[in-house]
């Protein structure tokens, strides 16, 4: 089934060099709404939970450490076909080989410090947005 929702987060390096501002603006002008959103900094393990589908590749204690450093702004999308949409948007986990003009090219330090997520599909999209708002007021 395809709904039309996408879960992302605003990662600890653009959030430090204030570019969330300039990212969300990217992400409404590209036609998503923003349907919940929060300032929030993880523990390493929290981020571990998030992440756990990595926990066997080489990078996974890196990425825990590095998704703790500091705040992280997550929030849930709508927008039709909005999974796809996004990682569009967002561009190649790699900046080096990101599109121009996409938000991992303007804003990404590297292939960790990648400026934000984009769920991988519909499931994941539920998962992940569940993991930071659900049992709060509904969305
Ligand atoms: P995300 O899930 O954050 O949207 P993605 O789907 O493009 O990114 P994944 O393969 O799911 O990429 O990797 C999750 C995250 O792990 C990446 O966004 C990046 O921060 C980090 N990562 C991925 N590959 C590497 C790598 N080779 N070295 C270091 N960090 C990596
Ligand atoms: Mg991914």
């Amino acid at each position: 089934m395809t709904t039309n929702r996408t879960f992302t987060m605003i990662k600890p390096d653009a959030v430090a060099e204030g570019h969330s501002g300039s990212i969300i603006k990217m992400i409404e002008e590209a036609g998503f709404r923003i349907i919940a959103v929060k300032k929030v900094q993880l523990t390493a393990e929290r981020a571990g939970q998030f992440y756990a589908v990595h926990r066997e590749r080489p990078f996974y204690q890196a990425l825990c450490d590095y998704m703790s450093s500091g705040p992280i702004i997550p929030m849930i999308l709508e927008k039709d076909n909005a999974v796809a949409d996004f990682r569009k948007l967002i561009g190649a986990t790699n900046p080096a080989q990101a599109e121009e003009g996409t938000i991992r090219k303007l804003f990404a330090k590297s292939i960790e410090a990648n400026a934000i997520h984009g769920s991988d599909s519909d499931e994941n999209a539920k998962i992940e947005g569940d993991f930071f708002f659900a049992g709060l007021e509904q969305y």
